[in-house]
């Protein structure tokens, strides 16, 4: 207890999952039964004397906590504590449920791939959503992730990015991880067929056309697929928004809060339309570079309160860590290096120095776009809007559950709570997939997805980071 430092940080990428493995293995090895019982306890683990917390139920103090197997099987005060298999002391120490990160690649650079799971968890983060990969990819991975005994996070994944005529993820200039959609026919096949395949929900993509859209909203429907989407360029985020469970990266929304948001619509349905084959990745570089920072300049306030309106039901996954990357580069955080360590060679190498672009004075950075995307954050939170924890692992410089706790930091940065920033990455991923019965609170009956803290979240939220222990599917996985 009381130890700040993760002691397992020399571990080296290659053997971190074998290391992980064998750590359930001693750490869940089960004490001899205590009480004779209809129920076995010998399975059971205890963390008593434990402050319970989590974004429902807020702070309780004093608490036992018993998971059995993978459920949460008894949560009351420590006066009275029913016998486990197992205890641990939770004394001077905090309990949240196992944190989700709602917008991850696993597949977007092999470089990560393998090592991406045990290292989410070393983090606390007990369950994710591939928000894009090929199923090629995906399929192989998510079937070995999700194997009994898999060192993994629950996994939730959408297969490829739908995108329209053109893909921005074509392969070419960029990571294939999209698909084409040219037609409504062929976005309804690809959704039936993402069902099939066992997809959790659909990832709706840049380039789609309206007509497109609608149909693939339609189709999920039918499938009962939630949907996650960037705001496609044809539309604007109150029209789009409504539609979708959860919007990517705030997208497009300045596009709508702007004074002459028809003009710059009508404008970029012209391009669309009259765009000869070639780059969906420059296509939509050349509208964001066009209309991104003049429609940031030109925010009119009504007009946006209006845009809220219609986004009360829409989780918001704003990834402030890569929208706000120049306000709060990671590299320029103190415990980036340290954490880079867990990292391959090769990525240690690349992610080491400052990007050559990168102005080093904080003032000479373009800060426009990053600092609407706070302010805006702040707005829809206190306007209601629900938010959620995503960091677009491993974009652009994201370490693995590493980048979710700074996504944590910049949202109560940014005016949530602690308590807020906990319920992004815990109630609200759950409730995109329905599943707020199963996930997301510390209550009986709940996946036992647990993390234990040496401090206090809710007086620092950079306290989410000072873990003592991660429980995962029932299992203790790390230990530091
Ligand atoms: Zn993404």
């Amino acid at each position: 207890m009381l130890k700040t430092a993760p002691s397992i940080s020399y571990l080296d990428r290659q053997i971190a999952s074998c290391l992980l493995a064998l750590m359930i293995l001693t750490a869940c090895s089960p004490s001899p039964v205590q009480e004779d019982s209809a129920t076995d306890l010998s399975t059971s683990i205890a963390i008593e004397n434990v402050t319970v917390i989590d974004a429902e139920n807020q702070i309780r103090e004093n608490y036992t906590v018993i998971i059995n197997g993978d459920a949460i099987t008894h949560v009351g005060p420590s006066t009275k504590t029913p016998k486990a298999g197992t205890t641990i002391d939770g004394t001077d120490q905090f309990l949240i449920p196992g944190l989700w990160d709602m917008h991850v690649h696993l597949s977007y650079d092999d470089r990560f791939t393998d090592s991406m799971p045990a290292t989410f968890l070393k983090y606390g983060i007990t369950s994710v959503r591939d928000t894009g990969g090929l199923l090629k990819n995906m399929l192989p991975l998510v079937e070995k992730l999700k194997a009994e005994g898999a060192i993994s996070p629950r996994v939730f994944f959408s297969g490829p990015l739908l995108d329209g005529r053109f893909v921005v993820y074509d392969g070419k200039s960029r990571p294939e991880i999209g698909t084409s959609n040219d037609n409504i026919q062929a976005a309804r096949d690809n959704v039936i067929m993402l069902k099939k395949v066992g997809a959790d929900f659909i990832k709706i993509y840049e380039l789609v056309s309206p007509e497109v859209f609608a149909a693939m909203v339609d189709e999920a429907n039918k499938q009962h697929m939630p949907i996650a989407s960037h705001v496609p360029l044809s539309m604007t985020a109150s029209s789009a928004g409504p539609e979708v469970g959860s919007m990517e990266h705030l997208r497009n929304v300045e596009l709508d809060c702007a004074n002459n948001s028809d003009e710059l619509l009508r404008i970029r349905n012209e391009t669309l339309n009259n765009y000869q084959p070639g780059s969906g990745y420059a296509l939509r570089a050349s509208l964001h570079k066009l209309q991104r920072i003049p429609a940031v300049l030109d925010l009119d306030e009504a007009q946006c309160s209006k845009v809220l309106t219609n986004l009360m039901h829409t989780i918001q996954v704003p990834t402030l860590r890569l929208n706000a990357f120049t306000l709060m580069p990671a590299f320029e955080r103190e415990d980036f290096s340290e954490a880079l360590k867990d990292m391959g060679n090769d990525v240690q190498t690349d992610w080491a120095e400052r990007p050559t672009w990168f102005d080093p004075d904080p003032k000479l950075r373009d800060q426009r776009f990053a600092e609407y995307s706070m302010a805006m954050i702040k707005r829809m939170n206190l306007a209601g809007v629900p938010i959620g924890a995503g960091t677009d692992t491993p974009i652009n410089m994201a370490i693995p559950g590493y980048s979710l706790h700074n996504e944590l930091s910049m949202l109560v940065k940014a005016g949530l709570t602690p308590l807020q920033a906990l319920r992004a990455a815990t109630i609200t991923p759950a409730e995109f997939f329905s599943l707020e019965n199963e996930m997301g609170t510390i209550e009986v009956g709940k996946r036992a997805d647990l993390v234990l803290l040496n401090e206090n979240p809710l007086l620092d939220i950079r306290n989410t980071r000072k873990i003592d222990r991660v429980i995962s599917k029932g299992k203790v996985v790390v230990l530091f």
